[in-house]
């Protein structure tokens, strides 16, 4: 018997994502055939290990799932070495650092008020709680502050370094990292979760040859389903000189598998690598370059149409798929304006602005991000559309019925960008 309650919230949701505008920077829509890969019997597999070397039987078949989603990510980023097996981007950064620390060694990432991730040592998350935690931010300009980067590096002496954002529009510098890195015999860690798309379509810096280590997700702009991932481009020997039985010094590679399984995690979600081994096929197809291209002609579209309409841009544009708006000129906070946009069916996040004065729960800004309307199939000219919408929305923040006219309005636009059509 079907559970009809759990398939009707699933069929709400699928109309809730098809009505509405989404916004949210760090969401994508995966094809179907990701989807598809995800929804079958391979999540009946437990395949505690890995490929050729697993504590259970019958994984010949998941064996070549999961080898063809390394293959196939090594191949996305030209890297030599990848783990696929990560169940979340968070899950990733902390093998790494299992790998790469021992508890109380110092970290220094960029702040999260600062567009920073709660991993990269916030004292609410693991890493900020069993690591000693330091962090850089961004200038008044709003740009990462190298040079704080470095003095801090220069002062502390961390044993990683941690670059990569949640909520920052412009490229990273990672040769300048690299160096300072090298200067205090620190590791790098790239956290690519946002960009990782833009990185594999070669439209952004690329991290791998600068930084000793490469994380992300796999859900928001690689577009592929929900998990992390871990990747080098030069393997190197492990900090903590571990030792095999034979006393040989381990690869980082070896030290880097040995901590996602068994260090971290139990028997991997080979069904949702199936999905993985989908989506990197997709990327390497020719038609991913575009998408990675028209995300950023259609964030810089949005990025004019709000400046033009007198919102104040964090670093006054940008780079990526996103951008951080600064809502103090207009008498709102982030939390009103998400609360008031999600009734007109566009949905985005409230988000500190850098020097934020406002609490975390309430913040100054919003963050806006592209790749999931650029997935739906809307172009440079819907953007100045879609600013009208959220304009109209928050210029009548207190006025329910314009805000249900915009939901109607809304629905009808996205009406021309069908979504997953297959499923009815
Ligand atoms: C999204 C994100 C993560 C965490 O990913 P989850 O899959 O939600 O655990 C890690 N680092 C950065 C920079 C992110 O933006």
């Amino acid at each position: 018997m079907q559970d009809k309650v759990i398939f009707d919230l699933i069929g709400q949701e699928l109309e809730r994502q098809r009505n509405g505008i989404e916004l949210i920077a760090s969401e994508n829509f995966t094809s179907l055939q990701v989807m598809q890969a995800m929804g079958t019997v391979v999540t009946n597999k437990y395949a505690e290990g890995y490929p050729g070397k697993r504590y259970y039987g019958g994984c010949e078949i998941v064996d070549q799932i999961e080898t063809l989603a390394i293959e196939r990510l090594k191949k996305v980023f030209n890297a030599s070495w990848a783990n696929v097996q990560p169940h979340s981007g968070a899950q990733a950064n902390t093998a790494v650092f299992v790998a790469c620390l021992k508890p109380g060694d110092k970290i220094l990432g960029l702040d999260l008020s600062m567009g920073g991730h709660l991993t990269h040592g916030s004292p609410a998350n693991f890493s900020g709680k069993n690591y000693q935690a330091f962090h850089y931010g961004v200038t008044k300009d709003g740009l990462v502050d190298y040079e704080q980067l470095e003095a801090v590096a220069l002062k502390e002496r961390p044993s990683m370094i941690i670059c990569g954002a949640s909520a920052y529009s412009r490229d990273w510098d990672y040769a300048r990292i690299r160096a300072v890195a090298d200067k205090i015999g620190a590791l790098v860690l790239a956290d690519i979760a946002h960009p990782a798309g833009l990185i594999a379509a070669n439209l952004l810096n690329d991290p791998f040859d600068h930084c000793h280590i490469i994380t992300s997700t796999t859900h928001k702009t690689l577009r592929g389903p929900r998990g992390g991932i871990i990747m080098m481009r030069h393997d190197f020997e492990n900090p903590m000189g571990i030792k095999d039985p034979k006393g040989n010094t381990r690869l980082m590679s070896s030290v880097l598998d040995l901590a996602v399984f068994p260090g971290m995690q139990g028997g991997p979600l080979e069904h949702v690598i199936a999905a993985k081994a989908v989506a990197f096929g997709e990327i390497l197809n020719d038609q991913f370059k575009v998408y990675g291209q028209q995300i950023i002609q259609n964030a810089q579209a949005m990025a004019r149409a709000f400046v033009k309409k007198d919102y104040q841009l964090i670093s006054n544009g940008t780079d990526n798929h996103l951008m951080l708006i600064d809502l103090r000129n207009k008498n709102i906070t982030g939390k009103k304006a998400q609360e008031t946009l999600d009734k007109a069916h566009i949905t985005l996040n409230k988000n500190a602005v850098p020097f934020d004065d406002k609490s975390p729960f309430v913040t100054s800004g919003i963050r806006v991000g592209v790749p999931a309307i650029t997935t739906r199939g809307l172009k440079e000219n819907d953007m100045e559309n879609l600013v009208e919408f959220i304009d109209r929305v928050l210029m009548n923040i207190d006025d329910e019925k314009q805000v249900l006219a915009v939901k109607e309005e809304v629905k009808q636009y996205m009406a021309a960008y069908p979504l997953y059509p297959e499923l009815g």
